[in-house]
């Protein structure tokens, strides 16, 4: 979980200030010398780490806080605001041309995810409406052209390849001609990496900048390497003026620093975050949501959004009436399992709740594992044990643990949560029931 440390220190060290009627300098400087070191301590750029605690440290000793009856909560505030602003504030989107085909070239350092990110983006597009084409330009990396391809066919989004015998910048050319005849309004082209920065890779983005004229470029950097990935935005952006960054990986990043260093380093924005390997594992980024996460206000905003694109609403609306009149089966159990996994994994989705922190969901025990074997033992399950558990006996107990590969006690602890759910359901039914009739006698 990215900035899992950062977070809790950072709430630690400020719900300390939170508990005081007033608040005087020397405990603002206190406060201010454990932020610094939680930044550091996340990777964040050092000179980034300084400005940021001055500029919090000079707003908050100043009449706003010191006169406030919540000295502490105004800290907060100032602290959620200036990692907002350190982040850019708002969302950045997309250049997209007045005149389409808008072309976005990706550009970065081999492994970094351009490949996979041209999957993702042209899939996120495609489902804002917008008719994609990949273009295959990474011509020296093995397998590179055959990676697109296949996961062009996973976003079911046309590729385009002439093979790894022409040089990048014709293909991109000619990839642009085949957009402009086959009426893709969007042209993502994947270009080549290398290792390291060096100049032949630059020459040949400059030039391919220079003869296709994008409307975007943007550099796609790994999260895991902290700085360096920082620094390799620098160099990037000296050279070619990028238009943003996209920061992969980030799931797997528990620091956090180069999502809060780049745009204060580079002057230019993230705009997306790669969140995992599938193809729907990209977000765009919003700094001031990021901001409440880290400080554990939580990020409402996305999980509603997230929950309305992967959430069928006539389905819920039938799930509600059947939770109602207690119709409600083991297979709609499945059915609600699958739009929650369509969601993504259990942890990062809680992370969206304000005030939940690591802690909190330790005790929920909170395993996307628990869910795989729920599954398992209700598909397990023949349609009329689904439909009327009540069969469920002794015999049939044992066949379904084995079936699942699970043991009999997970078997028995599922259909007893069953029970208790349509129980509890009974009892809210017949609550809203009595009110509603007292309600009518008034
Ligand atoms: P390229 O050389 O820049 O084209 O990099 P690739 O697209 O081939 O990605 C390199 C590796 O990183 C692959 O194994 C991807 O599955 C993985 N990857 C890319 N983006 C993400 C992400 O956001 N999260 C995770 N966990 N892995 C990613």
């Amino acid at each position: 979980m990215v900035f899992e440390s950062l977070g809790e220190k950072l709430q630690k060290t400020l719900g300390k200030l939170k508990g005081k009627g007033k608040l005087n300098e020397k405990d603002v400087k206190a406060a201010m010398r454990e932020v610094k070191l939680a930044l550091l301590e996340a990777d964040v750029n050092f000179k980034v780490v300084k400005n940021f605690v001055n500029k919090v440290k000079e707003r908050a000793v100043g009449h706003e806080v010191m006169e406030s009856l919540t000295p502490g909560q105004q800290v907060i505030k100032i602290v959620n605001e200036e990692l907002t602003n350190l982040m850019g504030e708002k969302e950045s989107k997309i250049n997209f041309a007045d005149n389409p085909p808008t072309v976005i070239m990706l550009c970065g350092l081999q492994g970094a995810g351009k490949t996979t990110l041209s999957g993702k983006l042209g899939n996120l597009l495609k489902k804002k409406g917008k008719n994609p084409l990949l273009v295959a330009c990474d011509i020296y990396r093995p397998a590179a052209i055959k990676q697109l391809q296949v996961v062009g066919e996973q976003a079911k989004i046309p590729v385009f390849t002439m093979g790894d015998k022409q040089d990048p910048v014709n293909i991109a050319k000619a990839g642009l001609e085949h957009a402009n005849k086959n009426g893709n309004d969007l042209v993502i082209i994947d270009t080549a990496g290398r290792l390291h920065i060096d100049e032949g890779l630059m020459d040949e983005l400059g030039n391919m900048k220079e003869s296709i004229n994008p409307n975007e470029i943007l550099l796609v950097v790994d999260a895991m390497t902290g700085q360096d990935a920082v620094s390799v935005a620098e160099s990037f952006n000296d050279k070619l003026n990028i238009d943003g960054v996209v920061l992969t990986k980030l799931d797997g990043d528990a620091r956090g620093g180069a999502a809060l260093s780049i745009r204060a380093v580079t002057g230019k924005p993230l705009k997306f975050v790669g969140m995992g390997e599938k193809l729907d594992d990209l977000e765009p980024f919003h700094p001031d949501r990021m901001a409440s996460r880290i400080l554990g206000m939580g990020d409402v905003l996305s999980l509603i959004e997230k929950a309305q694109a992967n959430i069928d609403q006539k389905k819920a609306m039938e799930l509600e009436s059947k939770l109602r009149n207690q119709q409600f089966t083991f297979d709609d159990f499945l059915d609600q399992l699958e739009q929650m996994k369509s969601m993504g994994p259990l942890s990062q989705i809680l992370e969206m709740i304000p005030g939940m922190n690591k802690k909190q969901m330790k005790n929920l025990n909170v395993d996307d594992k628990e869910l795989v074997k729920i599954e398992a033992i209700i598909k397990s399950m023949t349609k009329n044990e689904r439909t009327d558990p009540s069969i469920i006996n002794g015999s049939r107990r044992k066949r379904i643990a084995n079936g699942s590969g699970t043991n009999i006690q997970d078997v028995n602890r599922l259909l007893k949560q069953f029970k208790e759910t349509r129980k509890m359901m009974k009892k809210f039914s017949s609550m809203e029931k009595s009110m509603k009739k007292r309600g009518s006698m008034n």
